[in-house]
Parts: structure tokens; sequence; C-alpha cells
């Protein structure tokens, strides 16, 4: 976001830290609308509690809907040319939403902003009118998207990168083959990610989780499947799953962070019915 592109021989940031509304100076100085707006860490889960096809996004400063940041977004608005929005996912992540439009609301203060529907492979939609129901969709979908990559953050951060079975991860490179699965099925389309019903598992164990090839029980005990046990095939059934029978799996010192017993329980039972 601070790298920035180069244009016309200088180099432009994405975004500034300093402030929410980010005009560079480049497009302030020819009248131009805001380049991205950006959602702080404070309030990072105000835009995505509602559960509707739109953000909303505050004026900058208490006092002043003219000033210089609350103008250029208004002619993002009133243009209606695209900017980008940045959402925390965690402290110092960011998914960028683009491009996005925003409509002006001055008696409250707000900017609603919806998603283009480039994301879905729908093309681009500039205007409103009947294209307003597909904005509203993509930006749900890209709602959901964001909670995903919200619980995924939160829950491969909280076992440190590394698969809670086999300990694959942390490394920048093998850290992208640890997934976050939920332990009962997604219950919070949206809102705050829970992390207690996550676990970090590699994609192999990722996927033997989801079809119960192996099940931790409510102690955090790995059971491998007696059908599965019986079985003889290569090095991964052999080292990576058989011999994963009575090992427990490692959870996080927080105990708010750790897998909750009941979910356990409920997800064990499944496991046992298999
Ligand atoms: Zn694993």
């Amino acid at each position: 976001m601070a790298h920035g592109f180069e244009f016309r021989g200088s180099r432009i940031p994405f975004a500034n830290r300093a402030v929410g509304i980010w005009t560079p100076a480049i497009l302030s100085r020819e009248g131009g609308a805001a380049l991205s707006i950006t959602t702080t860490h404070s309030s990072r889960y105000n835009d995505v509690e509602r559960d509707d096809g739109i953000f909303t996004y505050s004026y900058q400063g208490e006092n002043d809907p003219d000033n210089h940041f609350n103008r250029a977004l208004r002619r993002a608005a009133d243009n209606q040319v695209p900017l980008i929005y940045f959402v925390p996912l965690t402290r110092g992540v960011y998914e960028a939403i683009f491009p996005a439009y925003v409509m002006d609301h001055r008696a409250d203060r707000v900017v609603t902003v919806t998603a283009d529907t480039v994301g879905l492979g729908e093309g681009s939609l500039l205007h409103g009118g009947s294209a307003a129901p597909l904005k509203e969709y993509a930006t749900r979908q890209v709602k959901v998207r964001l909670h995903q990559h919200r619980f995924r953050e939160l829950v491969v951060g909280a076992y440190q990168g590394r698969c809670t079975v086999c300990r694959l991860g942390a490394k920048d490179r093998l850290v992208r083959m640890v997934d976050a699965a939920h332990i009962v099925p997604d219950r919070e389309e949206r809102g705050v990610p829970e992390v207690p019903n996550g676990l970090a598992l590699c994609k192999i164990h990722h996927a033997a989780f989801d079809l119960n090839v192996l099940g931790i029980d409510p102690d955090h005990y790995i059971r491998v499947r007696e059908d599965i046990l019986a079985e003889h095939d290569g090095p991964m059934l052999q080292h990576g799953i058989k011999a994963m029978d009575g090992v427990r799996i490692v959870v996080p010192h927080a105990v708010a962070l750790q897998p909750k017993r009941e979910y356990l329980a409920e997800r064990f039972e499944t496991f046992r019915a298999a």
C-alpha cells in the first residue's frame, strides 16, 4: 500500500497510513477525486456487521464535512469514478476492494461503498440503474470473501502458521499449505470470525478431517478411523495419517483462541458415525 506505483516519473502510494481518505498531491492539485479509502483498525468490524450489499464509510474529521478529505471523497461520488477500498483483515493486513464506487449521504456524514462486478466475471458496471442489484450482489460476495480471509488470517495466526496435527507450515511458502478449517460448519456467514470454531490444518489433514478419515476428540486427541488404520498404502498414509492416531493436537496457549470443547464434541459425533 505504501510502495504504490510510478506515474509521470513520481511514485504514488496507494494509501497513506496517516489518513483514511487518500488523495495524492497530483490528484488534489487538479481537483481530482480520492484514490483510496482505508478503514482503520479501531473501526474494523463496523463495515461488515451489516448483512447487506453495501459498506458504509464515515467522513473524515468530526466537525468539518467540507474539509479537503471529504471533498475529494465526494468528487469520487459525483463523478462516479472508482477508488480502492482497503479493509483490514488483521493488524497490518488489508484486503483491497477494487473497483469500488461511493455514493454520498451528506446528512449522515457517510458514503456508502459498493463493489463492482468485475470480480464476479460480469464485466464492469459503471453506473447505477439496473446495475444496482448486481452491485449489491457483488458487494455481498465481497463480504463473504472478506469474512473467509479474515477467518483464515486469525485462525492460522493463532496456530502460528502450523498444522495443528502435523506441525507443517510456519515458513513463508509452507504456510500457504495451511488452511483454517471450521470445526462445525460456518454459522457466522458474516460478522466477527470465531477462532474457537477453527483449526489450522494443512491441506492433507484438512481434507482428512472434512472426510472423517481422522477426527479430533474433545480432549484434543487425534483418532484415525478404524477401516483407515487397517489400510496399507504409501508413506503419506503410514506416516502422515495412521501414525497420528492417539497423538494430541497442538493448540494456542491463549484459552480464548483454543478450540471450543462443545464444538469438538459435536464434530466428533459426526466422525464416529462415519
Ligand atoms: Zn498436517
